[in-house]
C-alpha cells in the first residue's frame, strides 16, 4: 500500500499528517512529492479536490531550513479565501516541525500585515496585488525565497493576474517553481511557462 513514509520526509511531518487524518497519499501527491523533494520545477494538472495543497506543502516543509530569518517559500493564491486555507494547511502539516507561515491579501490592514511580516516566517502565502504593494514599499524581504508556488493558475489567468505574477518572478528569481492548476490552458504555459526551466509535467486524469 502507498504510504507517506515512502517519502524522505521527517517524522514530525509524518506525525502531523497522521493527526490530520491523511492516511495515504492521493495520486497527485504520490507522483509529485518525490519530484519536488528532488528540486525539480514541476507543472501539475489535477482536478479540484485531489489534494494539491499538501502536494506542495509536504515537500517544501521538508526542505525549509529552520533557522533562516526571512521567508524561503512564497505561495501565490488568486483569492484571499484560498490564501487563508493554504495558510491553515501549511500550519497543520508544519505544526510539529514548528514551521511559521503568514498570509497577506487585499482588503485587510496593511499596517497589521507589515507587523506580521517583521516576524520570522518560513512561508508567505499571498495574493499577487497585495504582495506587489509590500514589495514596492519594501515591507517584505523576499531575498531568501528559494521556492515559488503558483496555485490555481487557471484562476490567476481568469482574474488577470498573469502580468503581476511575471513581475514577481522576475523580481525574486526563485530556484524552484511549482505551478498547479485544474486545467492547463496554452496561455498559461506560453506566459508563465517561459519562466519555468525544464519542468516535469504531471497530469493526473479524472477517474469518474
Ligand atoms: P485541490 O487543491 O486539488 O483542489 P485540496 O488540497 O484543497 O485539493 O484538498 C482537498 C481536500 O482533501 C482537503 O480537505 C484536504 O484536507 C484533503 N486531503 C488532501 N490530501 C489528503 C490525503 N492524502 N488524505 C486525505 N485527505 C486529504
Ligand atoms: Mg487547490
Amino acid at each position: 500500500m502507498r504510504t507517506f513514509s515512502q517519502f524522505e520526509i521527517r517524522n514530525e511531518i509524518l506525525e502531523s499528517l497522521d493527526l490530520l487524518g491523511y492516511k495515504t497519499p492521493t495520486e497527485v501527491q504520490e507522483e509529485a512529492i518525490p519530484e519536488i523533494l528532488n528540486d525539480k520545477n514541476v507543472v501539475i494538472k489535477s482536478k479540484t479536490g485531489s489534494g494539491k495543497t499538501a502536494t506542495f506543502s509536504i515537500p517544501l516543509i521538508q526542505k525549509i531550513v529552520w533557522d533562516k530569518k526571512n521567508p524561503q517559500a512564497l505561495i501565490l493564491s488568486p483569492t484571499r479565501e484560498l490564501a487563508m486555507q493554504i495558510k491553515e494547511e501549511i500550519f497543520s502539516i508544519g505544526r510539529l516541525a514548528r514551521i511559521k507561515v503568514e498570509a497577506i491579501y487585499g482588503k485587510s490592514s496593511f499596517i497589521k500585515q507589515e507587523k506580521l511580516l517583521k516576524q520570522r516566517n518560513h512561508f508567505i502565502v499571498a495574493t499577487p496585488g497585495r504582495l506587489l504593494d509590500h514589495m514596492t514599499r519594501k515591507t517584505i524581504d523576499l531575498s531568501e525565497v528559494d521556492y515559488l508556488v503558483i496555485d490555481e493558475a487557471d484562476e490567476m489567468l481568469k482574474m488577470g493576474f498573469i502580468e503581476q505574477i511575471e513581475e514577481i518572478i522576475q523580481q525574486i528569481n526563485p530556484k524552484q517553481i511549482i505551478l498547479l492548476s485544474a486545467t492547463l490552458e496554452e496561455k498559461i504555459l506560453n506566459k508563465i511557462g517561459t519562466y519555468i526551466t525544464n519542468p516535469v509535467y504531471i497530469s493526473v486524469e479524472d477517474h469518474n
